[in-house]
């Protein structure tokens, strides 16, 4: 089939933003974000002088897990937007979303990344094998119809091939698993990271990874920021929303539904604001080279 510009981007992320950035191609960014001296292109200026004054929380969810619908409703439900990075490689297999569920997830206007085709350790690959990996994930969803933007390494995994590869596949941002503050192993570390990322090939997020996701402990990264990270982005990283204690990874459905109304009413309050990864970073779908 015939792709069009219209069928790479379902009506509802049309935005303005993306259109334009189809003539900016994702190559300067990448550019500037491993280099980390070039000059910041211009849709990365105009976000950053969009930024808020108060934090901006975004909310990601890995691995495409089938319960991630309902995730997409939950957050529908309170007038929140989540990233959902999927691999495509297990779209459609059991305990993992179908196509059909995720392009309801975009339609709800939630934003799709990539996360490789099978969620692989990056760094024990081969480079060729590293591009097939993120190249041919972005390129599958795409087709799927899918406005691609941002990007998750699989277990948060990344080296300096991994990173430049993401960048060179079109992504506009790589997102990581850590580099901001948690209480245990990261005390002394930034609260926030900075809008836009100071590498947009490894965005750093809040880790809450073997820590207990209760909606008191997740509302104390956000806290923590309105008090002393002032403008810039708390990313939280979530897997599954379900009661599974043992599960390190799991977030239990009561505590994260509690966590999202408190999210909800502080950005009415307009204590935060919350946005996609895609949106924060900003730039077009660039076409994968
Ligand atoms: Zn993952």
């Amino acid at each position: 089939m015939r792709l069009t510009v219209k069928r790479l981007l379902p009506a509802c992320l049309l935005t303005a933003a993306s259109i334009a950035g189809l003539q900016h191609p994702a190559a300067a960014t990448a550019g500037s974000a491993v280099l980390g001296q070039a000059a910041a292109p211009a849709h990365v200026a105009r976000q950053q002088a969009r930024a808020a004054k108060v934090p901006t929380v975004v909310l990601t969810f890995d691995d495409g897990t089938a319960d991630h619908l309902a995730v997409a409703g939950m957050l529908s439900r309170r007038g929140l937007k989540g990233t959902f990075y999927v691999n495509s490689g297990r779209l459609g297999k059991r305990g993992f979303l179908s196509v059909a569920a995720l392009r309801a997830i975009a339609k709800e206007g939630h934003e799709i990344g990539g996360h490789t085709l099978q969620h692989p350790h990056l760094p024990e690959m081969f480079d060729a094998a590293q591009q097939t990996e993120i190249c041919d994930d972005r390129r599958a969803l795409l087709k799927m119809g899918f406005a691609v933007r941002s990007f998750a390494y699989p277990f948060g995994a990344s080296d300096e091939s991994s990173k430049r590869i993401a960048m060179s596949c079109g992504y506009n941002s790589a997102r990581d698993i850590n580099g901001l503050y948690r209480p245990d192993s990261c005390s002394a570390c930034p609260v926030t990271e900075t809008i836009p990322p100071a590498d947009l090939a490894a965005v750093r997020v809040t880790s809450q990874t073997r820590l207990p996701r209760t909606a008191r402990t997740l509302r104390e990264f956000v806290t923590r920021a309105q008090r002393e990270g002032g403008p810039g982005m708390v990313t939280f990283v979530f897997h599954e929303i379900k009661d599974e204690p043992g599960d390190k990874y799991a977030t239990a459905p009561k505590e994260f539904a509690a966590f999202i109304d408190w999210v909800a009413r502080q950005r009415k309050a307009k204590k935060i604001d919350v946005r996609t990864l895609g949106d924060l970073v900003g730039g077009g779908v660039s076409p994968v080279p």
